[in-house]
């Protein structure tokens, strides 16, 4: 597990501390899908600077996720360059933005901190491309391979009683 011990850095006021280490992605599970970090394991770079009042993380690195399309279930990826940063303040009480959830027994657990940061980054769809048509709703054929219509089709009774109640909202 990546993790900092901030102890041993022994960083004076003011002065700053950067780290490299490896980051052990685990899949993530979006929308029912599963999505994996290729490669699984990211370097990072931490900077560690001991401010006035409290020691502040910077966190850099760079992931890519690989898994289905939302809405076709092709080949989908994303690519992101994930920045993000948490304060500690050891004298804080739980609870307190100056205590970082990621500080624990006085180490900074970058894993954990990695993949929220991640998750926080990622859009809120994971498509092949931005206009990926989808697979059809009547017939469940993907609709970018085969663009088509079913004008004179009984929807599913299901699919209807959703079209009524929109109607009436
Ligand atoms: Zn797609
Ligand atoms: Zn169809």
């Amino acid at each position: 597990m990546a993790a900092i011990d901030l102890r041993r850095l022994r960083l004076r006021p003011g002065e700053a501390r950067r780290l490299e280490l490896d980051v052990e992605l685990e899949p993530f599970v979006l929308g029912g899908q599963r999505y994996e970090a290729l490669p699984a394991t990211v370097p990072a770079t931490v900077d560690v600077t001991l401010a006035t009042g409290a020691t502040v993380f910077d966190l850099a690195l760079h992931a890519r996720l690989v898994g289905p399309c939302m809405r076709c279930l092709g080949h989908a990826e994303v690519e992101l360059d994930v920045g993000a940063r948490e304060l500690h303040d050891p004298d804080a009480r739980p609870g307190d933005d100056l205590r970082s959830d990621y500080v624990r027994d006085g180490r900074l657990e970058v894993d954990a901190w990695a993949r929220d940061a991640i998750a926080l980054g990622l859009p809120d769809q994971i498509l092949c491309r931005s206009d990926c048509a989808g697979l059809c709703p009547v017939c469940g054929k993907d609709l970018n391979a085969e663009p088509h219509e079913h004008a004179d089709v009984e929807l599913d009774p299901r699919w209807s009683a959703l079209e009524d109640l929109r109607d009436r909202l």
